[in-house]
């Protein structure tokens, strides 16, 4: 559909997608800080890595210096069963807000899996087939990366051990059965199958969970058992690596149609669809070719940007992963149990509908303004496996905790003391 000869949707051709990923870090000119040993306070090696991750995401995670890693065949193909993504113009949001701003989204939505989890999902249970692995484990919050994991290791016939939050474990029930259907083996974390686990539960009996905890037990279980290694679906470099094609594919697709953005919007949880989604564009201000204004949105609930301290932390619950230069509200902050949360006719995911909010919210100042702006969002998922979070909301029941200065002190006074 054609509408003021602007394609509804404008997808790429087949034969158009990228066919390598982008490293942002190449063109950094301050690289990011590395992860530390948290014995040893020192940068962690590549031979120090590789009993707890794969080794070709070994050599990804630690490359500030690559701008481009080919995308290997067997990816690709699997890539072409959902992409290119769309990328599309949001008509409809647009008339409703009477703005004179363009808003468009890319939605990741569309496969299986349901969100763009899958993009590093197919990638990382790759690299662990080829290296003759057995299985892989990991942790999942609200399901979606849990279920892309499953899925990439059925496609793949590898093993696949989920812990997932407990929270999430009993409030998505269906997410669940789609992890198991796959073959997964889903475990509520906290549990009592790992140390950390025990040791967790005994420090805090009922926890609902959360996803440092379910960490910590992954990890302990890929360390423990030979042939497994632990993967993760956010905030490592690798993984906004993989993600890269999420805005590669939308630059592509820009450029087809002749519009630069002027705004970039993305929700930030882990950082890896907003870093995914940025990454071709940030490249471009970073070497002084164009500028762009880039957005990113987080629940009040989850402040870990904007509210959260620039520092060395651990990435998980049991104090047992690497330590990594972060935003964060410190490894044994609990976020409380609630849930965050009509367009174009697609139900988003309640992690999108941050992104969504800003966009508006942008829309509504070019509304002010009279500016034509164009406006990018990332649509990472859809909502249909969280309709209980969409219960809650329509009943009026669903509450919204944002936490006090005191309750982030706590956290904040467990950070590892390192001057970075
Ligand atoms: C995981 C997820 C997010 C947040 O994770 P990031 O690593 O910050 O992208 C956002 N939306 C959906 C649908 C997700 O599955």
């Amino acid at each position: 559909m054609l509408v003021n000869n602007i394609p509804y949707k404008t997808y790429l051709a087949e034969s158009e997608i990228p066919n390598a990923w982008y490293n942002l870090r190449a063109d950094m000119k301050v690289k990011p800080a590395p992860l530390l040993n948290p014995g040893t306070g020192k940068p962690l090696t590549a031979d120090e890595l590789t009993p707890i991750f794969c080794e070709e995401l070994v050599k990804q995670e630690l490359d500030n210096d690559t701008p481009y890693f080919p995308i290997p065949k067997e990816i690709l193909d699997f890539y072409k069963m959902y992409r290119p993504s769309p990328l599309v113009r949001a008509y409809c949001l647009e008339k409703v807000l009477d703005t004179p701003a363009r808003i468009y989204y890319k939605f990741e939505g569309n496969n299986t899996s349901g969100s763009h989890k899958l993009n590093s999902a197919i990638a990382q249970a790759y690299y662990a087939k080829q290296q003759g692995l057995k299985g892989v484990t990991t942790e999942t919050g609200a399901g979606q990366w849990g279920t892309a994991l499953s899925m990439a290791c059925a496609y793949l016939g590898l093993d696949c051990k989920v812990f997932m939050v407990k929270v999430s474990y009993e409030q998505k029930p269906f997410r669940r059965e789609v992890m198991r259907t796959y073959g997964a083996s889903v475990t509520p974390s906290p549990s009592m199958e790992t140390e950390v686990g025990k040791k967790i539960l005994a420090e805090h009996p009922g926890t609902t969970g959360s996803l440092g905890c379910a960490i910590s037990e992954a990890v302990e279980v890929a360390v423990k058992n030979p042939g497994y290694r632990y993967v993760l679906g956010s905030v490592l470099n690798q993984v906004l690596l993989h993600q890269s094609i999420i805005g590669l594919e939308a630059k592509a697709a820009f450029d087809k149609i002749g519009v630069r953005p002027d705004i970039i919007i993305g929700c930030a949880g882990g950082g890896s669809n907003l870093g995914g989604l940025i990454a071709p564009f940030m490249g471009e201000k970073l070497r002084g070719e164009a500028d762009y204004r880039i957005i990113a949105v987080e629940p009040a609930s989850c402040p870990s940007f904007t509210r959260g301290k620039f520092a060395y932390d651990f990435c998980d619950t049991g104090m047992i992963c690497p330590l990594a230069k972060m935003y964060t509200l410190g490894s044994s902050f609990i976020p409380s149990p609630n849930h965050a949360g009509g367009s174009e006719g697609i139900l988003p995911a309640p992690e999108s509908s941050h992104a969504i909010r800003a966009a508006i919210d942008e829309a509504l100042k070019c509304k002010e303004s009279g500016e034509q702006k164009d406006i990018l969002f990332g649509l990472t998922g859809t909502g249909y496996f969280d309709l209980k979070a969409y219960e809650q909301f329509n009943d009026g029941v669903m509450t919204d905790y944002i936490p006090t200065d005191e309750d982030l002190a706590k956290g904040f006074a467990g950070l590892p003391k390192i001057d970075a």
